[in-house]
């Protein structure tokens, strides 16, 4: 090859260039590796199932001084064989923020704001839910059709609805089915559906 200087140092420039890309990406790598290895040794490991879909892989959820430290696949899942796709590799998220600060989104108290105001105010669970009780009350009352226009009893909630979630596992499909279908809720899908 006839090369002349300045393409001699261009194409020197590239190698050595794409050399560093290399070194830093595998010392990256390799950082990453000692981290996770540094962070699961002394964990206890509590194995788990994966909130976001109804897949349902399995997770360990690595804990030590009773902090999640990470959380990965379980390798004796039948579902997963310990993969987990990216939904299911973030679930520290739900916990921490990226750079291990509690997730500043995740709610951990009930709140309300009430009728008139601009903001959210901190309530009781006891509270929520006999506030959430007493509006599924009002509200079934007020659009409830006993019988159809046939004169055949159908005791229907139509001014309510349900929406289901991909997060909800089998368990508590049924218990959500059971109580909307008391209710004589017949709105009831699945978000994956809309
Ligand atoms: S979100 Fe991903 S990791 Fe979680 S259960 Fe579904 S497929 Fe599995």
């Amino acid at each position: 090859m006839n090369l002349n200087r300045r393409a001699f140092l261009k194409l020197s420039g590239v190698s050595a260039a794409s050399a560093a890309v290399l070194l830093f990406a595998e010392e990256r790598e390799a950082l990453a590796r000692d981290l996770k290895a540094s962070r699961i040794t002394r964990a206890r490991e509590v194995p788990s199932v994966c909130p976001h879909c109804s897949v349902g892989c399995g997770l360990i959820g690595y804990v030590r001084e009773g902090q999640l430290v990470q959380v990965e696949g379980n390798p004796d899942s039948p579902i997963n064989e310990g993969s987990l796709c990216p939904k299911g590799a973030a679930t520290m998220q739900f916990a921490y923020d990226g750079v291990g600060r509690p997730n500043p989104l995740r709610q951990l108290t009930a709140k309300i704001r009430r009728p008139g105001s601009d903001r959210w105010e901190e309530i009781g669970i006891d509270e929520a839910l006999d506030r959430i009780a007493q509006r599924i009350k009002e509200t079934r009352d007020a659009g409830f059709v006993e019988k159809n226009a046939d004169g055949l009893v159908v005791n229907r909630a139509e001014s309510i609805a349900h929406i289901g979630s991909a997060c909800i596992d089998n368990e508590e499909c049924y218990l959500i089915t059971k109580l909307m279908r008391a209710l004589g809720v017949v709105y009831l899908e699945h978000h994956a559906r809309i």
